[in-house]
């Protein structure tokens, strides 16, 4: 029978390859939390290692943990001849980020019955790695919380957008949330409003500078990954880097860059959406975005994934979109924003927490407001370049890897107290 849990490999992330990015004094912190925390062991678990925003800090977040004397260590829930549980808790987050709805008795029965089946794997991996703290990220591996021994500190990680829930699918998760000992989110406004507010910490995600989708490329080479790709560069290009899914706004954004295009013909739109293997929704989306697309050569679809060409376009892109509906964070945000690009994000909780509008980027609400902010920055290059470079700093100052890993620590020493 196939494992309940995937492996990971990881990369090391020793604190020194961060020093150049990062102030003396969280460097100070962090090396002072390593004193504290010698010896503390954590463990993480989610439901896929590609694809999504919360495998990308998973992906730091446990080597760098391990390189500052935490014993951490990953597990992701294998979904092996399991699409329909994907399939559910796709539906789930849709109903939980808001979307319209009803979760059936049957979905309900089918999530709790595939997990059922990794209690066991969950008691096994917990024996042995003898954790201090257990992280549950996300809803799907959410009941798994039961197989966790009392005496080790539970901590519920939510990544999306709780802030206008769908109360029948709340509370069908209700019990399972009650059974942790604290929650982390992205916002306070995605807290469930019965759970106790000293209990909940908002810890902003961030992103790796040593990774090779983040890592500051020469235009040269850029412009390189991108004609291997068969991109032409020469002419303007804007870009959404995004699961494809509803809540991305695909469609949004070719309406927003059919109508740019009326005042710059040249103008082309790369549109770049892997698959992440716990969202079985992307095919149809991608087709529903393929069939609308189709006939206008100056769009261009990439499903391939690929970390070096995702930053090769951001990294080139006049204009990077992410013209989110709801979005718990965004890190395709944060990650342009470090490139130095000028960013239009839809004007949801995540990424109002990173964009200023008009400061360090714009928020926008309907299509026609971003294809006229699309213009303005396609006419004005220093207007772009400043939003950029703020940008940049905002990153520099609140979103990088070691600062997130800092609260993480912070509040491990806190909950063990
Ligand atoms: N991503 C990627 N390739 C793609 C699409 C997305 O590598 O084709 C990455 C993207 O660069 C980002 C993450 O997946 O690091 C998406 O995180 P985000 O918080 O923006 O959204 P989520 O998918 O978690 O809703």
């Amino acid at each position: 029978m196939a494992s309940f849990f995937k492996k990971t490999r990881l990369r090391e992330r020793p604190l020194s390859a961060y020093k150049p990015f990062i102030e003396r004094k969280l460097v100070n912190a962090l090396e002072k939390k390593r004193a504290e925390l010698r010896g503390l062991s954590v463990l993480h678990l989610n439901s896929t290692s590609s694809g999504g925003g919360v495998a990308e800090l998973l992906r730091f977040q446990v080597p760098l943990e391990r390189s500052l004397g935490v014993k951490s260590s990953w597990l992701v829930i294998n979904n092996h001849q399991n699409d329909f549980f994907f399939v559910i808790t796709k539906k789930m987050h849709n109903l939980l980020q808001g979307q319209k709805g009803r979760l059936t008795s049957n979905e309900k029965k089918l999530y709790l019955r595939h997990n059922m089946r990794g209690m066991e794997a969950v008691k096994k991996a917990i024996k042995k790695a003898k954790p201090d703290i257990i992280i549950i990220h996300d809803p799907q591996p959410l009941s798994l919380v039961k197989a966790v021994p009392a005496g080790i500190k539970k901590i519920f990680r939510l990544h999306i957008d709780l802030s206008t829930p769908d109360m029948d699918t709340l509370n069908f998760f209700r019990p399972f949330i009650d059974k942790f000992d604290h929650l982390i989110v992205s916002n306070s406004r995605f807290r469930p409003k019965w759970f106790d507010n000293k209990k909940t910490s908002v810890i902003y995600p961030a992103i790796d500078p040593l990774a090779e989708k983040n890592r500051i490329l020469p235009k040269e080479k850029a412009r390189k990954i991108l004609a291997k790709g068969k991109i032409d560069f020469k002419d303007p290009i804007i870009s959404q880097i995004s699961r494809f899914d509803p809540w991305k706004d695909p469609i949004g954004v070719i309406r927003a860059y059919r109508q740019a295009k009326r005042e710059f013909p040249s103008l082309k739109l790369i549109l770049a959406g892997s698959a992440a293997s716990d969202d079985p929704e992307s095919r149809e989306v991608f087709e529903e975005v393929k069939e609308f697309a189709a006939g206008d050569e100056g769009i261009i679809l990439i499903t391939k994934h690929d970390d070096l060409l995702v930053n090769a376009i951001q990294s080139l892109s006049r204009v990077v979109l992410q013209k989110s509906l709801r979005e718990g964070f965004g890190l395709t945000v944060t990650e342009a924003m470090w490139k130095k690009r000028a960013v239009i994000g839809g004007r949801t909780l995540g990424i109002a927490a990173q964009i200023e509008d008009g400061k360090n980027g714009f928020l926008v609400s309907s299509s026609k407001q971003a294809a006229e902010r699309i213009i303005d920055l396609l006419k004005d290059r220093s207007l772009a370049a400043e939003m950029g470079r703020r940008a940049h700093l905002t990153v520099k100052k609140k979103f990088l890897a070691p600062k997130m890993v800092y609260d993480h620590l912070k509040l491990y020493g806190e909950i063990l107290l």
